[in-house]
């Protein structure tokens, strides 16, 4: 059977996570400060803090601008289901719009038009790697008909004056626009490093942050880094360098990212660009010009002259095909030992969603793209062989069913 996407987990990683392990030092430390250091160097963001999800630096981020009962925050209808849970934590409500037919991202007209006093953050994703429009949607929420409807009800949602833009850079590490790398083109961005994802620490994430002049980014960081951990103003490090006293001064969360995962983003942050994003390129063209030449298929957008992806996910589609002819293609496509995979149900299908009241038939972009979909392996490990070996299958798989 051929995987989605094993992570690579070679000699190197292997090394990093035992000299960890052997250092006597595992949680939140100097490898975790060296991760974020290259982080921000990498990504160029003013600031980057480390965690232990994606998830927990979204809803960091939430809590932080005090988002609460009574707030809408605008997210796509076609993401996985952190991107809205997040929202529901925090109490207040996700206004889900549709998307764009060739780039799977939040449709921005739409976005524009769902904006009420009420909303205080659009989480905009990058999905399978594509950045969204965001010269656009900053714009929109800088517009003074916009900021206008803006209704602040703290101090740090006055002082940014307008709706919070948050990227959910889960899938978009290293993706550019404009020669900016993902990480500085919202107010505040976050990765994923799950083991599925680009690159990976089992585990973990990171939030990079990037707001406008008037507020203190490294002040912030730190702010955050008490919040991650009981908000407790000293963490296990500096509690052991002679001063053991330590107050709280909220109720924190416990999300801290550990060194043995940071071991692990250190290795693969040095060969991202050079080794990770060069093979997953390849992967990406490869299928392209395999499946461009047949009309069956709609292939993913993944680079144009100023923007380019991150390879995350390859989003097939296949042409005028039925949610049900769909799920039998990839029936025959596993059955040929290929493992494939959907990127992903709309929100709006998923029981917990729908006993909220959110209806599909409200998104038909969404469900359109969905029911056409399928995500096909990508990883460092995949030879030319495998790859050929997976386009034979859906191919084959495909003239079966159609
Ligand atoms: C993976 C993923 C997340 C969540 O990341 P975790 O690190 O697992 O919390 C959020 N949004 C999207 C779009 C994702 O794919």
């Amino acid at each position: 059977m051929i995987p989605f996407s094993p992570p690579r987990i070679d000699d190197k990683i292997i090394n990093e996570v035992v000299d960890t392990l052997k250092s006597g030092w595992i949680t939140t430390g100097p490898k975790t400060k060296l991760f974020e250091k290259k982080l921000a160097e990498y990504t160029g963001a003013k600031s980057c803090l480390c965690l232990n999800s994606a998830t927990a630096g979204l809803e960091l981020m939430l809590r932080w601008f005090g988002v609460e009962k009574g707030d809408e925050v605008i997210v796509p209808a076609y993401t996985y289901c952190a991107t809205a849970n997040v929202v529901i934590h925090c109490g207040a409500t996700p206004v889900m719009v549709d998307v764009e037919k060739d780039s799977f991202n939040i449709d921005v007209e739409k976005l524009k038009q769902a904006i009420t006093p009420r909303t205080k953050a659009i989480i905009p994703v990058d999905m399978a790697g594509w950045l969204c429009d965001y010269n656009k949607i900053n714009n929109i929420v800088n517009s003074p008909v916009i900021t206008k409807l803006f209704t602040p009800k703290n101090e740090i949602q006055k002082q940014l004056g307008r709706i919070l833009v948050m990227a959910d850079a889960a899938h978009s590490l290293g993706a550019i626009c404009d020669g900016k790398k993902s990480g500085v083109l919202a107010d505040v961005s976050v990765f994923s490093f799950h083991a599925v994802k680009n690159l990976t620490t089992s585990e973990g994430g990171a939030i990079a942050l990037n707001l406008p002049a008037q507020f203190d980014n490294e002040e912030l960081y730190k702010f955050l880094c008490v919040l991650g951990l009981h908000g407790q103003n000293k963490d296990a490090l500096a509690k052991t360098k002679g001063n053991w006293k330590y107050d709280v001064i909220t109720a924190g969360f416990k999300v801290n990212m550990t060194d043995i995962q940071a071991a692990m983003g250190l290795v693969e942050l040095e060969r991202y660009d050079d080794d990770t994003l060069k093979k997953r390129r390849y992967i990406f063209d490869y299928y392209a010009k395999e499946f461009s030449g047949n009309d069956k298929f709609v292939l993913p957008i993944y680079d144009q002259t100023n923007k380019t992806s991150s390879y995350h996910v390859f989003l097939l589609r296949v042409k005028d095909i039925s949610e049900d002819q769909r799920d039998e293609i990839i029936r025959r496509i596993v059955e040929k030992g290929v493992s494939v995979n959907v990127h992903f149900q709309p929100l709006p299908m998923l029981s917990f969603y729908k006993s909220l009241g959110y209806d599909i038939k409200d998104y038909p972009q969404a469900y359109d793209n969905f029911k056409a979909e399928i995500s096909l392996p990508v990883f460092y490990d995949l030879t030319n062989e495998q790859l050929q070996t997976i386009v034979n299958a859906i191919k084959t798989s495909v003239d079966e069913v159609l």
